[in-house]
């Protein structure tokens, strides 16, 4: 339930509803209303779509009405503690969402077997997947003494080094994490296969087998890599109502991309749920003055800043207002990278971004802030 998994989840759904599938999105009200000018215009289009709603028990979690998406939680390490004890359990507070079983629609004699085949889809490439697999397999960083002392994961082909506090969390393991940790541990062992938003020659061991294959070897099942699913966006008014709705107008986005030179322009964001501390928001601020090239710049409506950041922000957007456009909340940011005047991209490594950032042929300027980003 974050927005880094339901944009390219939705672009799944389209891309199987194009090759005739039935697609039905099961999701929660204040989800659903989010992807909902999406939906529309993919049923409008004449593909098999649909859409289950089903309740979120909020207030059971401890949290606040209409709270259904890591970007409305006031912060991660709340939500885990709050909710892991009580959303993730079964037998607790929300029945209604854990005995809910979904039996599609079927015209035909399908086989039973097709009605209990489950692919998940992680939401990363094949070698973030591999590299994830082998840090929980051999657990190098149980034999470092800091939270900061570089260790190399075994069983890649590449030398990776890596630090504990650089590692995604469900696998070094903080305590409130542990559920839902054994979920998803739950979830693909009793999955037949991964889907994966990426694409075979992406990601090469140039002299062993692609990570893919070599993935799919690790964990004995099928991959399919199916990215970058955000290519299904082809028409503007798709690209500038994926996701959330936008802060900016298409229009005025368009506007002031089209008065700027070819392959100029920096567009700096960070994606949908990083929290960027102050002190690394006035770096970033001062790093996009400093570069004299004309940039975007995102910065999220739950960043919350003090009055002293916020006058330190005018004063920014006041001696670079010529050159810049900053958006505060939701960027259009298909939109964006694909247009051609845009040459850099400042992003914080999730594998949406990342991959939108390749498909769009822009260089990039990497700030990874947590999970397998680094
Ligand atoms: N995104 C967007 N506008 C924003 C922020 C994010 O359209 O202002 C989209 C972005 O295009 C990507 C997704 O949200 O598809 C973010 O996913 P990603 O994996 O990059 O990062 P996460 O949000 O999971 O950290």
């Amino acid at each position: 339930m974050a927005q880094g998994r339901i944009i390219p989840m939705v672009d799944m759904a389209r891309l199987f509803a194009k090759r005739g599938v039935l697609a039905t999105i099961i999701t929660t009200p204040f989800n659903a209303a989010r992807m909902k000018t999406t939906v529309d215009q993919v049923i409008e289009s004449g593909l098999p779509i649909q859409q289950i709603q089903l309740p979120f028990p909020s207030r059971e979690a401890g949290l606040p009405d209409g709270c259904e998406n890591f970007d409305s939680i006031p912060s991660l390490a709340r939500l885990a503690r709050k909710t892991s004890r009580t959303v993730l359990r079964r037998d607790s507070a929300c029945p209604k969402l854990y005995n809910f079983r979904y039996v599609p629609p079927m015209d035909n004699e399908d086989s039973p077997q097709t009605r209990d085949t489950k692919a998940c889809v992680p939401g990363r490439c094949c070698f973030a997947l591999l590299f994830a697999h082998n840090l929980h397999q051999y657990r190098p960083f149980e034999s470092v003494a800091s939270e900061h002392e570089p260790f190399v994961v075994l069983g890649l082909h590449h030398r990776i080094e890596i630090t504990k506090a650089q590692c995604p969390i469900e696998i070094v393991g903080q305590s409130y994490f542990d559920i839902l940790s054994n979920r998803i541990q739950e979830a693909d062992c009793t999955s037949y296969g991964v889907v994966s938003n990426s694409f075979y020659e992406l990601e090469p061991d140039e002299l062993e087998p692609e990570y893919v294959e070599k993935y799919q070897k690790a964990i004995g099942k099928k991959v399919w890599t199916i990215g970058p699913v955000s290519l299904c966006n082809k028409e503007t008014s798709d690209k500038a109502a994926r996701g959330n709705k936008a802060s900016i107008s298409e229009s005025q986005c368009l506007t002031w991309l089209n008065s700027k030179e070819e392959n100029y322009v920096v567009y700096a964001c960070f994606g949908s749920a990083s929290y960027v501390f102050p002190s690394q928001l006035m770096e970033i601020g001062l790093g996009l003055e400093a570069s004299n090239q004309p940039f975007i710049w995102v910065i999220r409506r739950s960043n919350d800043m003090s009055t002293e950041v916020e006058n330190w922000l005018d004063g920014l957007v006041e001696r670079v207002q010529a050159r810049s456009l900053i958006i505060r909340g939701w960027a259009p940011q298909m939109l964006i990278l694909s247009h051609p005047v845009i040459g850099g991209f400042l992003t914080h490594c999730g594998w949406n971004s990342t991959s939108e950032g390749i498909c769009a042929g822009v260089q990039m300027v990497t700030l990874p802030i947590f999970s397998e980003q680094f």
